[in-house]
């Protein structure tokens, strides 16, 4: 008997006839003879109109109290998917994050899991029942509860996985597995067989929103192998998991997108030891996790700090920024929303040169501007302007993964 995870995201749980088609997927699992725990999102784009809400009323409403607000949402879908099944004439519990005693610390809106308590899931699985988990929630020790930072649920199944060292962590979603770019916004995207955790942990830094980032780091730390798979079919998913010699032979396996972020400057900064160091931990000092960041060379003692920040975290970022330009004596700060970001990755570039060349080249063939550039072993991200970015990302695609001439 194997012990498998399902998680189903917001589109797979969106009405009442998805939530009967998932709860069909946890019985042939069941019925297999398997103990299954579901992991679920709130419905639809229910969070979104939740945050909505509340800034109907506040343009900065407590964290704690969003976290209150949004978890709502996970709560509505574990209860209907309990009375789908049970209406089924099957044996099913639905329980909230902190009722499974997932314990977070007490960062509101992106909490980090310290522990699960799994004896409860236990002892529901051993008479028999389905489990059903509300994602992308926790409490802290006192009792608060916590959530686990935008696309969390995938967080939960996974670490529900490690910590009930499940033989399968499924990953349901709208597309049947992971692709070399979004298959959205490139109709000829190829899907991956299989993918490592280093290159899907940058894909999802990177926007690559099919996984959420500290999903993936958590299942290469506590060496959970995820399969990405179709709420919708049964064709076989995307497996992530160790890498393996193959997977070196591909130089550039997929192309990431983000339009979340923001950038803020600070312009006519001093120039003196010790500047980015106060303006880089005020800005962590709050949470706020900075991007990309260019300093541009020196005029008459002076540099300009740019950098970007996820849109969630912006408007709190422009207010530090703007204290730090008067306390500092820089003379002004500049904003802009209007970009995003496009990005290669592949373990491939370790041992391979030349693609940077590539993707600038494809930008500049399709008349795109790059404002600011970041590389790592196995990346390259570009900041362009949000209105060029689906052309970026087919551009790149073609030029890098499409019509990739063997070893680049
Ligand atoms: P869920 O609601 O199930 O959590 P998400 O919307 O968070 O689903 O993630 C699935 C979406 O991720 C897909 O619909 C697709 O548009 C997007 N996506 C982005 N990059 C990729 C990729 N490389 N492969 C597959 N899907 C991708
Ligand atoms: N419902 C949450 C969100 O929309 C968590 C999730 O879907 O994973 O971000
Ligand atoms: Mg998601």
């Amino acid at each position: 008997m194997a012990l498998v995870v399902q998680k189903f995201g917001g589109s797979s749980v969106a009405d009442t006839d998805k939530i009967k088609n998932v709860a069909r997927k946890a019985l042939r699992e069941k019925e297999r003879g398997n103990q299954v725990v579901m992991v679920v999102s709130a419905m639809g784009k229910t969070t979104d109109g939740l945050i909505n809400l509340a800034h109907q009323i506040s343009d900065d409403p407590p964290a704690r109290e969003m976290d209150m607000l949004m978890s709502t949402g996970e709560q509505v879908t574990i209860a209907l998917l309990a009375i789908a099944l049970q209406s089924m004439g099957h044996k099913a519990i639905s329980f909230t994050g902190p009722q499974v005693g997932i314990i977070t610390d007490a960062v509101h809106r992106k909490a980090h899991i310290k522990r699960i308590n799994v004896k409860k899931i236990k002892e529901s699985l051993d008479i028999g029942s389905i489990v059903i988990v509300a994602g992308f929630q926790g409490c802290t020790e006192d009792n608060d509860i916590t959530t686990l930072g935008r696309g969390g649920s995938d967080t939960t199944a996974v670490a529900l996985a490690a910590a009930l060292k499940a033989d399968v962590c499924d990953i349901y979603t709208d597309v049947d597995g992971i692709y070399t770019t979004d298959p959205h916004i490139c109709s000829n995207a190829r899907k991956l067989e299989k993918i490592s955790y280093d290159e899907m942990l940058e894909l999802a830094s990177l926007g690559a929103k099919v996984l959420i980032n500290r999903s993936v780091e958590l299942a290469k730390n506590w060496n959970v192998e995820i399969q990405v798979r179709s709420s919708f079919n049964d064709n076989p998913g995307t497996l992530v998991k160790k890498e393996d010699k193959s997977m070196e032979d591909v130089v550039v396996s997929g192309v990431a997108y983000n339009r979340n972020e923001a950038k803020i400057s600070i312009v006519g900064v001093p120039d003196r030891p010790g500047i980015a160091a106060e303006v880089f931990g005020r800005i962590s000092d709050s949470h706020i996790v900075v991007d990309m960041i260019i300093q541009n060379v020196g005029y008459n003692s002076r540099n300009d700090i740019s950098f970007t920040v996820s849109k969630e975290d912006f408007a709190a970022t422009l207010k530090i920024a703007e204290t730090l330009c008067k306390e500092l004596g820089a003379e002004k700060v500049i904003s802009d929303e209007k970009i995003a970001k496009v990005s290669v990755v592949g373990v491939g570039m370790k041992t391979h040169c030349g693609v940077a060349a590539k993707m600038f080249r494809a930008l500049a063939e399709n008349g795109i501007n790059i404002e600011m550039i970041s590389t790592s072993e196995i990346k390259i991200s570009c900041v362009i302007r949000e209105s060029d970015l689906d052309k970026a990302v087919q551009a790149i695609h073609n030029g890098l993964i499409i019509n990739a001439e063997p070893g680049i």
